[in-house]
């Protein structure tokens, strides 16, 4: 043993005689335990609402598109809704000018959540995002921020590159349901790349009708395949379809890091019969 390992082992020994919160997994990998075990059960009946014993999801490498290191550009027939100049397109949750800055030609979250003045149904989002470099805080608490369509229906955004989460609620989860299928998350401060394929939920009679589905690549690895939302995003809770209109604004969250955003698009999807 040298002296790095007697001295990481010392503080092993001191942490676990301290009562800190350790939890040995499988696999042999000592970890922090994360999540709850006293939120309701999913359908299904296996996994609690971020459940920490939820099997952590495969770490891949993502491919690297041709294009990585330039800002691409939208597709000529989308609504552009950040290009790297000025926050026009948002607002604050009551209607102000939003209050996140524009650095470097990203929009940096602070301030409040921000909204997309514009409303959608149905969709292909394209959204580049990049966690704050060098990380601070763990867990929940690293890189924090999300993409609500609707408002509601969350698509985590968090920096899990080396931060172990509730499965539930790490980088492309859709929060408190399902994880990614892996975890194609890259370095703190490298750009990250999201394409959402969402379908609004159709309500009938005051009732949720067919669900919200989403299908999302993260870094160009599919990581949700048409899932369906088994209602809006929660903490520690399953929250229930409420009827709402066929279209809403896209929320970004300001979850207290600094989290940037790049390159935001959006193209409204029409069915095949629309004109
Ligand atoms: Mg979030």
């Amino acid at each position: 043993m040298n002296k790095n390992q007697l001295a990481a082992a010392l503080l092993l020994g001191a942490a676990v005689a301290g009562g800190a919160c350790l939890h040995v997994y499988a696999g042999n990998a000592t970890q922090r335990k994360v999540g709850y075990q006293d939120t309701p059960m999913l359908p299904g009946g296996k996994w609690r609402v971020h459940d920490g014993q939820r099997p952590q999801p495969a770490i891949i490498t993502p491919a690297v598109p041709s294009t990585q290191g330039a800002v691409g550009k939208a597709p000529s027939d989308a609504v552009v809704l950040f290009d790297g100049k000025d926050t026009a397109r948002w607002r604050t949750g009551d209607g102000k000018a939003s209050t996140w800055k524009v650095q470097d030609g990203a929009m940096v979250a602070g301030g409040g959540d921000t909204w997309t003045r514009d409303e959608f149904g149905d969709c292909q989002i394209h959204i580049e995002w990049a966690a704050p470099n060098p990380p601070r805080g763990r867990d929940q608490g690293r890189g924090n921020s999300g993409v609500f369509l609707f408002g509601r229906y969350e698509i985590q955004v968090l920096d899990s590159y080396n931060n172990i989460t509730y499965p539930d609620g790490q980088a492309g989860s859709m929060y408190g349901q399902y994880p990614p299928l892996v975890n194609a998350s890259l370095k703190p401060g490298e750009w990250q790349t999201y394409d959402i394929f969402f379908t609004a939920p159709r309500f009938k009679d005051g009732k949720v009708e067919t669900p919200a589905y989403l299908t999302l690549m993260h870094n160009g690895v599919l990581v949700h395949n048409h899932t369906p939302y088994l209602g809006p995003s929660g903490h520690r809770s399953l929250p229930e379809y409420r009827p709402h209109a066929a279209k809403g604004p896209i929320k970004l969250q300001d979850h207290g890091n600094p989290t940037r955003f790049r390159n935001i698009w959006v193209r409204p999807l029409k069915s095949y019969d629309e004109p």
